[in-house]
């Protein structure tokens, strides 16, 4: 079963409607399967059924998929390679082009209003790249009726505590772009936030965010939570006023392998986080990035997100 197609690709001619005719087939490299060829009457381009996919020119788009599902899973690059039968160097490209579809769908769904809200939580964590004396911090935002993750921005910084000396002789004073990466947070939930019911913004006490919210978004009132600690004695356990957003963070440590607390898996980049980070907001949220893959007429159809259950007890 082949779509016919609905417009000329080519960006300077758009043509639509009775627009083409038929010119022969093509096999695909990774199941052989024939696909029709087309050319443009009006601007004479040829172009096939696959030519407005994003997907266009993989030679194993069938992996995707595959791939998609243990980048999120808590597994390294090498392990992702040996599960799904292909190279590293290919799981490095595949999860360049998950984190530019992840980006897509993410944008489709602040612009549709899907994601709009009127009570976030936000908070950063802690990882580093390479080595624990080149740190970094991931600011985090999440909708805390359905737990859709609404951004995420990697920042540099510098080392604190005991290994700060060690970091500074080896590798110098650091950048520290955690205001910028909070700022950027801020301005995609202000994108977001319900027309005329205001926002409520939950974070910790130490947070350095509500000033930064108050100058962005004119009216949001922010609950400012002491972070409670669980003992093993309590009967009752405490009610954690943040547990929308610290369930995010305690999926991401087990989900994504460069982030667990214990583990000789690290982030090579702050790019390669980056990407990775796109690619978990479409996991979490429910994006369909593999399997619709037009370029034209794609509506974000996002899968129901898990409602959180548990808003009391630990994870
Ligand atoms: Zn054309």
């Amino acid at each position: 079963m082949f779509t016919q197609p609905l417009i000329c690709p080519n960006p300077k001619c758009l043509a639509t409607g009775d627009f083409y005719t038929k010119n022969g087939y093509f096999k695909t490299k990774h199941n052989h399967q024939p696909n029709p060829r087309y050319e443009c009457r009006r601007c004479g381009m040829e172009f096939s059924s696959h030519s407005l996919r994003a997907n266009k020119g993989q030679s194993r788009p069938d992996v995707n998929q595959e791939i998609f599902k243990w980048a999120c899973s808590g597994v390294p690059i090498s392990r992702i390679a040996e599960n799904v039968g292909v190279t590293q160097k290919t799981v490095a490209s595949k999860l360049a082009w998950l984190a530019k579809q992840a980006e897509r769908f993410h944008e489709k769904a602040i612009v549709s209003g899907e994601l709009n809200t009127s009570y976030i939580q936000i908070d950063e964590m802690e990882t580093y790249e390479h080595t624990r004396l080149k740190p970094l911090s991931i600011s985090i935002a999440v909708r805390v009726k359905t737990g859709q993750i609404i951004d995420m921005k990697v920042a540099t910084m510098n080392c604190h505590g005991p290994l700060a000396a060690l970091s500074q002789k080896k590798y110098g004073l650091r950048k520290d772009t955690r205001k910028e990466a909070n700022g950027s947070v801020i301005e995609t939930v202000r994108r977001v936030v319900n027309t005329g019911s205001g926002l409520t913004v939950g974070c910790d006490s130490k947070s350095s965010y509500p000033g930064l919210i108050k100058n962005v978004i004119q009216g949001a009132s922010i609950q400012t939570h002491l972070v409670v600690k669980e003992s093993y004695e309590d009967t009752v356990k405490p009610t954690d006023p943040l547990f929308a957003i610290n369930l995010i963070c305690a999926k991401l440590r087990s989900d994504l392998a460069p982030l667990a607390r214990k583990t000789w898996v690290t982030t090579k980049s702050p790019e390669k986080l980056r990407q990775l980070l796109s690619i978990y907001i479409a996991w979490n949220n429910g994006y369909d990035i593999c399997s619709n893959t037009n370029l034209v007429d794609t509506p974000v159809k996002s899968k129901k997100p898990k409602s959180l259950k548990n808003p009391q007890g630990s994870m």
